[in-house]
């Protein structure tokens, strides 16, 4: 098959892994930035144009869109759609996931647990809101975070309150959420892949660390999965839409609760953890899939 891994990031592990797997199962495999994709939007021939040449004879995309880029990025993967192109993961489940509100309340609407969060826009309401998550300590998020940056824990009613201000007069959007101290700042990563959890691991927030991001010097192991942490995993997964997934879960005195949904979730952390091919993973549900849309497409 002919494979492009959509990234902007051609050497980093996730990247090469990604290409290194699928040359390695036989497949002719490209590494395409995304931002260097330009597009006709035509209902006769959608073609996506890469150098100046299009890209015509791709059988499937592994779209690895970065957090700031998800606009275009999505836009990129749609038109892969449209052309026929197999799609490691969809567009849409890709904005859905991205959107950390809507990402909850999709969650929450199915009965997933979650952290209590809560959300506002003024300033005036702060009150009322550290009041739904249950008061303090509290943790507040920047809804355009990742890698943990935006993350705080507020332990008190006061510190909470200066915090959501001073976001907020930056006209930041946050969510606040109860703290989930029993967490030990320690969170589950589970990787899936088509509707399984293929890899897990626990990672472990540095001392004196709330957050676990292992880019914020945490450190990772595998783990075993309760059933319920793995059922948990999948319905999310599958609420988003997403085939290649990253669920973030805490475990909390009531059960586990998800964070997190990742649609580009990093190779490297899990690989070294667990020892286990996820790349190969990823491009053995390539190789099942792409080719049962394309005999639908045939047939
Ligand atoms: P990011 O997407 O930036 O990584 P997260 O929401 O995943 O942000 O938070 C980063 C880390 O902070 C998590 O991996 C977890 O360890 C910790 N954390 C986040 N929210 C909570 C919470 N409500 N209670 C306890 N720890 C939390």
């Amino acid at each position: 098959m002919k494979i492009a891994i959509l990234s902007q990031e051609p050497s980093i592990y996730s990247t090469q892994r990604l290409k290194e797997a699928g040359e390695k199962r036989g497949h002719e495999v490209r590494v395409i930035n995304y931002l260097r994709c330009y597009m006709n939007i035509t209902s006769h021939r959608p073609t996506a144009i890469y150098q100046g040449k299009p890209l015509v004879d791709l059988d499937a995309v592994i779209p690895r869109i970065g957090a700031s880029k998800t606009f275009y990025g999505t836009a990129v993967v749609r038109q892969f759609e449209m052309m026929g192109v197999f799609t490691a993961n969809a567009s849409q489940a890709i904005s859905r996931s991205r959107d950390k509100l809507r990402c909850m309340q999709l969650l929450a609407r199915e009965g997933i647990g979650l952290p209590v969060t809560g959300f506002a826009h003024s300033t005036k309401d702060i009150d009322g809101l550290i009041e739904v998550v249950g008061g303090a300590p509290l943790v507040i998020k920047l809804l355009e975070g990742t890698q943990g940056i935006g993350v705080v824990l507020a332990e008190t009613k006061q510190a909470a309150t200066s915090v959501i201000e001073a976001f907020r007069g930056l006209d930041a959007n946050i969510l606040v959420q109860e703290y989930i101290a029993e967490a030990g700042g320690a969170d589950i990563r589970c990787f899936l892949v088509g509707d399984k959890v293929i890899a897990s691991m626990k990672r472990q927030g540095a001392p004196g660390e709330f957050r676990s991001n292992l880019h914020r010097g945490g450190s990772a192991q595998k783990i075993k999965l309760t059933p319920e942490e793995r059922s948990t995993a999948v319905r999310a997964a599958k609420i988003m839409g997403l085939k290649v997934a990253g669920v973030d879960i805490l475990r909390s005195n009531h059960g586990p609760v998800v964070m997190e949904v990742n649609s580009s979730p990093g190779l490297e952390g899990i690989e070294a953890a667990t020892n286990l091919d996820v790349a190969g993973k990823i491009i053995a549900y390539i190789e099942k899939n792409a080719s049962k849309g394309s005999d639908r497409h045939d047939g």
